[in-house]
């Protein structure tokens, strides 16, 4: 099936918040354009299901992350990776 991330471009353009409230502060992030990490560029999943639970798992990370008080920043710094890598695990995009 199409892939429901990109629509089939095979890239997305994603605004990376650095803030977990980005839509109180605003500005503070990046729009990056990135190969599509649910599909790998390709435009076409093969495996929904797959999808819909690593999706469900980023958010269950944030969702402890959240409960905890802890900011992306530094539960990022914690784990040893960068926030942008946190926030794309957390939204599905990338294999935690
Ligand atoms: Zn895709």
């Amino acid at each position: 099936m199409i892939c429901p991330s990109c629509k089939g471009k095979g890239t997305s353009v994603a605004f990376v918040d650095w803030h977990d409230d980005s839509k109180e502060h605003g500005m503070d992030g990046e729009l990056m354009e990135l190969e599509c990490h649910y599909c790998g560029g390709t435009g076409a999943i093969a495996d929904v299901e797959a999808w819909r639970k690593r999706e469900q798992r980023g958010r269950n990370m944030r969702n402890e992350r959240k409960s905890k008080g802890e900011s992306l920043r530094d539960a990022a710094k914690r784990m040893g990776i960068s926030a942008t890598k946190l926030s794309q695990i957390e939204r599905g995009r990338l294999d935690s």
